[in-house]
């Protein structure tokens, strides 16, 4: 782009994954493999060409293990499986023969023989329609880069010490991308980071979880990010999916004021900290936090939440094997299990499948992982690891208030496999004298249509639901919830996922259980109001959203809720709800509808 271009500012639209403003210089990262400048080579430098390939691949493998310590060392071990897998690619030998080979035979640069073998399998591996290939194409891409890297220094800087590998950052910036892999995000500076965009992704992205969950503003789909420079301005609009390259001083002044009233705005929510959550008229309705790590707990805190509503099991899960032990998990539960008190935690079983890929449980990658081995079903099926995961949840349930809850339940033999698994359990702890909690309380995630429509019988069988809405959203209107193509068609407000929560909430009433929505549509706070008038006993939402939510619950009459349930069982299209809807949230909190 040129220095005139550069002034007019130019506005992308995404999907907003993680709420604020923010602006700053830019940096980009995970961009894809560059060729290598010179292609040949003379017969007499082959074996030279080959030893700075060994050189290069101890090298990376050296940074890639250095980084993992670091990673340990700074936030635990949640992050730093991830690097195992890359340790594992430089050592494929099907890749590194063909490379010597080409390097040999056709007397190309060592560089160049390597990224000519790398680019094919990635590009192959994009071509497939399946998400957990597609990942891979993305882990081989990271590792690549690393090994070009180090090759490209190895001939510009002989005999010297290689650069480390950490991405280096001069100042705090925006980091745009095509897409961050997961182990550019953990490698990333988070002191540094003040927010991202990614041109692929979505609301459930590796991205999303983790700039919600570090408090960074995000947007993710943005298509075709045009050329901009590094140090050019970026602002991210994370409320709205907005992303300004160069934004005019008019625009900033504009998002100075929409910054200031964000402030103004938190800094007014802060009384509500240690209040419980309560209508106007008085109706009690308990408000927790999701995490994903342990590492969110000081945000829980500092939220005011009332617990964790769900602990999502599965990013623990990135580390090695050797540290998903009994041993390893207790230890993590009991932790979340002490510092979340009496206010409690549910921890739910893994849920691995759909976009929530686990390399090593996948050898035969499934044609359509989200109608697939994903869940509960993945966890009956493979029994002892399944046990081993209760095990160490009951055992975290001596030391704190621990619920335990099945994902992805759509049968009730489902409920009574696992329930089953869990007395088998508790049997072995009780036989090993092994304390944990006797009456540690047991529920179903109910976010499938099936489950729905039999959800009296289930609940007889558990002790509460929690609704997930990223995913009922997605299967009651077969709309996949990571493909950006058909977010238009994602709506939480659809008539029927609407009929489907109340179904949920009035059969878990029926059979005296309580029920919870702990999907991202229990943040959306123009939904508050039906959740309200729903009759739902739980919120739990991202620690962010926990003050806006409470405050938002604070200013709704009960009545008057009760009402937009019953007008909105006649309505027919999403748009009818959502409005209907946003009337009464307009009216009641205005200054929370940024
Ligand atoms: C959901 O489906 O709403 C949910 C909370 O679970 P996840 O997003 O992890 O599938
Ligand atoms: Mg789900």
């Amino acid at each position: 782009m040129t220095g005139m271009e550069r002034r007019n500012e130019i506005r992308l639209e995404g999907i907003g994954v993680s709420p604020g403003v923010v602006w700053g210089p830019v940096e980009f990262m995970g961009k894809g493999l560059e060729e290598p400048d010179h292609s040949t080579i003379n017969r007499d430098q082959v074996d030279a060409e080959k030893a700075r390939f060994s050189l290069a691949l101890v090298a990376t493998r050296d940074q890639i293990i250095e980084l993992q310590q670091e990673i340990v060392d700074e936030e635990g071990e949640n992050h730093a499986g991830i690097f195992d897998a890359h340790l594992l690619l430089l050592e494929d030998s099907t890749v590194l023969n063909e490379v010597l080979r080409i390097c040999e035979t056709q007397l190309r640069s060592i560089d160049w023989a390597y990224y000519s073998v790398v680019k094919r399998y990635i590009d192959s591996l994009r071509k497939i329609s399946d998400p957990y290939l597609r990942e891979r194409a993305v882990d081989i891409e990271d590792v690549a880069k690393r090994v070009l890297k180090n090759l490209r220094w190895s001939e510009s800087h002989p005999g010297t010490e290689m650069e480390t590998s950490r991405p280096l950052m001069a100042e705090t910036a925006i980091i745009l991308a095509h897409d961050l892999t997961p182990s550019d995000t953990v490698g990333l500076d988070r002191s540094k980071v003040k927010g991202f965009a990614t041109e692929v992704g979505s609301s459930t992205s590796h991205t999303a979880i983790m700039a919600r969950s570090l408090n960074i503003p995000a947007v993710v789909a943005l298509h075709n990010l045009p050329d901009c420079e590094a140090g050019d301005t970026v602002l991210i609009d994370g409320y709205h999916g907005i992303v300004i390259i160069n934004p005019f001083e008019k625009t900033l002044k504009e998002y100075e004021e929409i910054a200031e009233k964000e402030s103004e705005l938190l800094s007014g929510l802060a009384d509500l900290q240690n209040k419980p959550t309560e209508t106007e008229d008085g109706k009690v309705i308990t408000l927790s936090a999701n995490i994903e790590f342990e590492q969110e707990l000081e945000g829980v805190k500092s939220s005011g939440a009332e617990g964790v509503g769900l602990y999502r099991t599965e990013f623990f899960f990135l580390q090695e094997k050797s540290k998903r032990t009994e041993e390893g998990q207790t230890e993590i539960y009991t932790r979340v299990a002490k510092a979340t008190g009496q206010d409690g935690v549910i921890i739910r079983t893994l849920d691995i499948g759909g976009d929530k890929l686990f390399p090593d449980m996948f050898d035969n990658p499934e044609p359509n992982p989200f109608l697939g081995w994903r869940g509960i079903r993945l966890s009956l099926d493979r029994p002892e690891g399944f046990r081993r995961q209760l095990r160490s949840i009951l055992r975290a349930s001596a030391h704190g208030k621990v619920g335990v809850m099945f994902p992805f339940i759509s049968t009730l033999e489902e409920v009574r496999g696992a329930r089953a698994q869990l007395r088998l359990a508790m049997d072995e702890l009780r036989s090993e004298g092994t304390a944990f909690d006797e009456n540690i309380e047991v529920g179903a995630m109910i976010e499938i249509p099936s489950a729905v429509l039999i959800a009296d019988h289930i609940a007889k069988e558990v002790d509460f639901f929690s609704i997930g809405t990223n995913d009922l959203v997605q299967y009651t209107t077969a709309v996949d919830r990571v493909n950006d193509r058909v977010a238009a068609l994602y709506q939480p407000c659809h008539p029927a996922v609407v009929e489907m929560i109340r179904q949920t909430v009035d059969a878990a009433h029926r059979n005296n259980i309580w029920c919870g929505i702990c999907g991202e549509a229990a943040s959306h706070l123009i939904m508050t109001p039906l959740w309200v008038g729903l009759g739902v006993d739980e919120l739990s939402v991202g620690s962010a959203q926990v003050l806006r939510t409470r405050r938002a619950i604070s200013r709704l009459q009960t009545d008057q809720c009760l009402e937009l349930t019953d007008r909105i069982a006649g309505l027919a299209t999403a748009d009818e709800v959502e409005t209907a809807c946003r009337e009464i949230a307009e009216k009641a909190y205005p200054e929370l509808l940024l």
